[in-house]
């Protein structure tokens, strides 16, 4: 075990929060593992540089070896000691969406990172988070941090520092409190393909709209809706991730056909016995009758939504939920990243009615 520390810097002025984090700026310079929170979710950190450090990760997490991290850094500058030189296009779009929900995976210099950060790859994927809690720790690091989402492996991406400790806490040595993030969704991950061209690996809080504003031709990778034939583009593609402990099925379809379906379900499995719930859009959320009915705010505003998934999902956790079914929204906008949490939490149970 672990002591985890906790450092409470909500609504803390520009001194206060440089010296709350000091603490734990030092730890991380020292091979130390902290929670910190992001625009996107809490980030779980370490010196990318420092093998035994980002072990840790791994191993608070339990998460397999072969998944490589991303690394963030606050300026533009320590870009040039971890990568290789890269395409003009990546450093525009470095101009237009950085600090922000954007992960570009470069070519990296060898040598530099911890190979366990790149998985073995010759790539890594890097962004500047948009948070001022997460730049002021990393420039009192001093050093590229890796960081995946701070959850125990598999379970949802925590969107509050009460989450982190549910997951982490005596497992790594300490936690940042700044209250919920932003976005609530992982960042979007992108590969260069030549020159001019964008592949999404993977949804986020940038959307495919945006991308093509930079690259027309931008596209989402087919691995992320298909089961890819060959080696994943990006070896998160290939887990079961942000799962409910219980399980949980899509259903997608004309609406009133949607909540008769579910209804349905929901009587039967609870004539069973079973605990259950149900994850709806407040348009809808009065119809249904069931253990546990959570709402995802109106299918009209999807960055809300994003915003209250995965505190949904461990909601439901709390509850006890065995069975659970969602209504699915359209995959515009960050309804894309949306739609592709949901489908990975349900392990791709989607049932069109
Ligand atoms: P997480 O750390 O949980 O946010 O997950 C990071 C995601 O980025 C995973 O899906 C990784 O597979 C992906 N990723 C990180 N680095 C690379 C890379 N060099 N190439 C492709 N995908 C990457
Ligand atoms: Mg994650």
């Amino acid at each position: 075990m672990t002591t985890t520390n906790i450092w409470r810097v909500k609504k803390a002025d520009d001194n206060r929060l440089r010296e709350e984090l000091a603490q734990a700026a030092c730890q991380l310079k020292d091979g130390g593992v902290i929670a910190f929170p992001t625009e996107t979710v809490y980030g779980l950190g370490a010196d990318a540089r420092n093998t035994a450090a980002v072990e840790r990760i791994f191993t608070a997490k339990g998460r397999p070896s072969d998944n490589p991290l991303i690394v963030h850094i606050a300026q533009r500058e320590q870009l040039n000691e971890l990568v290789l030189p890269y395409p003009q296009l990546a450093a525009d779009l470095m101009d237009h969406f950085w600090p922000g929900p954007l992960t570009i995976v470069l070519p990296v210099r060898p040598g530099v990172l911890s190979p366990l950060v790149t998985a073995g790859l010759s790539t890594v994927g890097i962004r500047m988070p948009d948070h001022p809690t997460a730049l002021a720790l990393l420039v009192q690091a001093g050093c590229p941090v890796a960081a995946p989402s701070a959850n125990r492996s598999g379970r949802p991406s925590p969107t509050l520092a009460e989450h982190v400790l549910e997951d982490l806490d005596g497992r790594i040595d300490g936690v940042v409190d700044d209250g919920p993030t932003g976005v609530g969704l992982e960042s979007t991950v992108i590969e260069l393909v030549g020159d001019k061209d964008i592949r999404i690996l993977r949804p986020g809080g940038i959307t495919l709209e945006a991308l093509q504003q930079a690259a027309p031709a931008a596209e989402i990778d087919s691995g992320i809706t298909e089961e890819p034939e060959t080696a994943p583009r990006s070896p998160g593609m290939k887990y079961t991730h942000y799962a409910p402990q219980g399980e949980l099925e899509l259903v997608q379809g004309d609406s009133e056909a949607v909540v008769a379906y579910i209804q349905a379900q929901v009587t039967a499995a609870r004539a069973r016995g079973e605990i259950t719930g149900v994850l709806a859009f407040e348009e809808r959320l009065g119809r249904y009758e069931s253990d546990t009915v959570l709402s995802l705010g109106s299918e009209l505003e999807l960055d809300a939504a994003a915003h209250l998934l995965y505190a949904a999902l461990r909601e439901f956790d709390g509850a006890g939920a065995q069975r659970i079914w969602a209504e699915c929204c359209s995959i515009h906008g960050i309804g894309a990243a949306l739609m592709n949490r949901l489908a990975k939490a349900a392990g791709n149970r989607i049932i069109f009615v």
